[in-house]
């Protein structure tokens, strides 16, 4: 029998991204044993008979022992927690990556956890997911030609990107590489903010008098608009704390504009209002161009 890619994968965290990366890798042939970890019992268990996972631990320690991969599929704010219980069982055969959806604070979590950032460590974030979460929603193909953005530390050795690099390939991704810093602040604008408007738009409207009504009117357009506002609000709690920073900084841009185009509405700018939707306009057909996107607008 050929070698696998990976010989023993440890998932911590069996749920969408974590269930689905499982998935995946057996699919495409390229795991011998996973290894699920997380809290709950009834969650692993309900991943084993799906076959998302071959056997599982709910004790971290343990889960990665004799592992050559172990991806940390948990919510920001348990990161460090995670990487606590891994220090104890790391070894120059463990290689080690994450899929948070910031990267400055995986890295900080790190790097309380150890004494010295491992060169086994490779953070990475999947640009792929669903507004569900948990196993159930997890299925192989979720990283079909999606990218995944690998944030190498100066520590990470070659061997260690390598092997986290043919891992996604694997999955059918395109991999990418960029710093922390970039990557915090490029997903704070096309990720972390459009969650923000979703969540505060559906909450305004919601504490309406009004509100039956709204919902009741509501098209297709707004379903488009606030789908992601479905997400689950405590794995958005950590991301827009853990990516501060960036985030609030696009807040405050996004509020400028606007309220500038606000006051236009306000003042009957024409000018104004039709340079900003040309604007959008073009820059958002482009995109959809660029990605072969074809939706119908109302
Ligand atoms: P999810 O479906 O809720 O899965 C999270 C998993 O983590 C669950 O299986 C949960 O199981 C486990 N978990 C939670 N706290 C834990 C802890 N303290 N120790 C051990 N296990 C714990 O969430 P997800 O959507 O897969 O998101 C996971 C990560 O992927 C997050 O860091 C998120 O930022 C990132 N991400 C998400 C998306 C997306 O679209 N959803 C996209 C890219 C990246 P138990 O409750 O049983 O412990």
């Amino acid at each position: 029998m050929s070698e696998k890619l990976i010989q023993r994968l440890c998932v911590i965290g069996v749920g969408l991204i974590g269930g689905s990366l499982a998935r995946a890798l057996k699919k495409a042939g390229a795991v011998a044993e996973v290894v699920g970890a997380g809290r709950a019992t009834s969650h692993l268990q309900k991943a084993k008979e799906l076959g998302v996972i071959d056997r599982f631990e709910t004790d971290i320690s343990l889960a990665v022992k004799g592992c050559d991969m172990v991806v940390l599929a948990v919510p920001l704010g348990a990161m460090q927690t995670v990487f606590e219980k891994i220090a104890p069982e790391l070894n120059d055969d463990m290689v080690i990556t994450d899929v948070g959806s910031a990267k400055g604070s995986v890295v900080r979590a790190a790097q309380a956890a150890f004494d010295m950032l491992p060169d086994t460590l490779v953070p990475g974030h999947p640009i792929a997911g669903t507004e569900k979460s948990g196993v159930e929603a997890s299925f192989a193909e979720l990283y079909n030609n999606r990218r995944i953005i690998l944030t190498p530390l100066d520590t990470s050795s070659d061997s260690a990107v390598n092997k986290v690099r043919s891992m996604w390939q694997a999955c059918g991704a395109e991999v990418v590489e960029t710093s922390i810093e970039h990557h915090d602040e490029v997903l704070a604008a096309t990720s972390h903010l459009p969650h923000m408007l979703a969540y505060s738009l559906v909450d305004t409207l919601a504490k309406m008098d009004e509100k039956n009504e709204i919902f009741d009117f509501a098209a297709g357009g707004f379903r488009d608009f606030t789908r992601i506002a479905s997400s689950d609000p405590g794995m958005w709690h950590d991301i827009c704390l853990a990516n501060r920073e960036a985030l609030v900084k696009m807040i405050n841009k996004f509020s400028h504009d606007l309220q500038q185009l606000s006051k236009a509405i306000e003042s009957n700018d024409s000018d104004y209002i039709k340079e900003t939707f040309t604007r959008a306009k073009q820059a958002r057909d482009k995109y959809c161009d660029s990605k072969n996107i074809n939706d119908s607008l109302e």
